[in-house]
């Protein structure tokens, strides 16, 4: 199943477009993407016998978040080996965690104000949860997870090393958090914990690796984060990036306005973030 957020409206996938939850369960299930995941098991079960009736084609810049108003949003730093060795660092016994705010979500197509003359782009699997996760078995975890996105954890990275590290201020400017284009379960996907990954700017590809090699899978993840407190329906994970960020890079290379991002997960589907100047 995949479903999108299409002018603030859940929408399920079709091979013709999308089609509207609310008007197709007759209200047995509200429009609020974000209010499903507290249903998602007895939604899952509804999608399977729908035949998407009704289905309309969906414009691109009418997708917003697949999950908007998360409660909780992670990220994982230095999760893959090729990016923690380009950033000179060792890499961490447990998953180095931080948040971004919920405020920098945006659709898979908008647009990106740059503050700066310093911002960097991140390709990321991004994991949304649909039942609660809490002290979970790494065996158990992945039927807590509704779906797989697509998702940018652009940074500042001026601010993100501010102070002895400020993560989640230069991680949450507004715009900073492009995730879609839809939610894909992972029954869709051959391997879930094995998808081609890559980001381009401009055409140029920036950065290329698989979801496998990881460092801490999704399984891991869920399960130690949920050691701590509790993953809650709609919560997002974003589970760290390969190697080809723009600061490491000879020389270094950041976002300018008119650039375009591109970020690609094998099966999943594309963000393509056009980056303007701050008015
Ligand atoms: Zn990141």
């Amino acid at each position: 199943m995949r479903i999108a957020n299409s002018r603030g409206r859940l929408t399920l996938l079709t091979a013709d477009g999308g089609s509207d939850v609310e008007s197709a369960s007759r209200g047995r299930f509200r429009s609020d993407p974000h209010e499903i995941f507290a249903e998602w098991p007895a939604f899952r079960a509804w999608a399977r016998d729908h035949s998407g009736a009704g289905a309309v084609p969906l414009r691109n810049a009418d997708l917003g978040p697949p999950s908007p108003r998360p409660r909780q949003v992670f990220g994982i730093g230095l999760n893959y080996r090729d990016h923690a060795a380009e950033a000179g660092l060792a890499l961490p016994e447990r998953p180095a965690t931080f948040t971004k705010f919920p405020s920098c979500l945006t659709g898979a197509y908008a647009d990106v104000r740059l503050p700066s003359a310093k911002v960097d782009w991140e390709v990321e699997l991004v994991v949304v949860v649909g039942v609660e996760a809490y002290r979970v078995a790494e065996q158990a975890a992945w039927s807590h997870v509704a779906g797989l996105a697509v998702g940018q954890d652009l940074s500042e990275r001026v601010v993100q090393f501010a102070a002895g590290g400020q993560f989640s201020l230069g991680k949450s400017f507004p715009g900073f958090g492009p995730t879609g284009p839809c939610l894909v379960t992972p029954d869709e996907l051959t391997d879930p914990a094995d998808l081609e990954i890559r980001c381009s700017v401009n055409g140029e590809v920036m950065q290329r690796s698989r979801t496998s090699e990881m460092v801490f899978g999704v399984p891991r993840l869920l399960c130690e984060l949920s050691a701590i407190l509790p993953l809650l329906p709609g919560d997002v994970i974003f589970t760290g990036t390969p190697a080809g960020i723009g600061a490491t890079r000879k020389p270094p290379r950041f976002l300018r306005p008119g650039d375009v991002v591109e970020s690609t997960i094998e099966g999943v589907g594309t963000l393509r973030n056009r980056c303007v100047a701050e008015p």
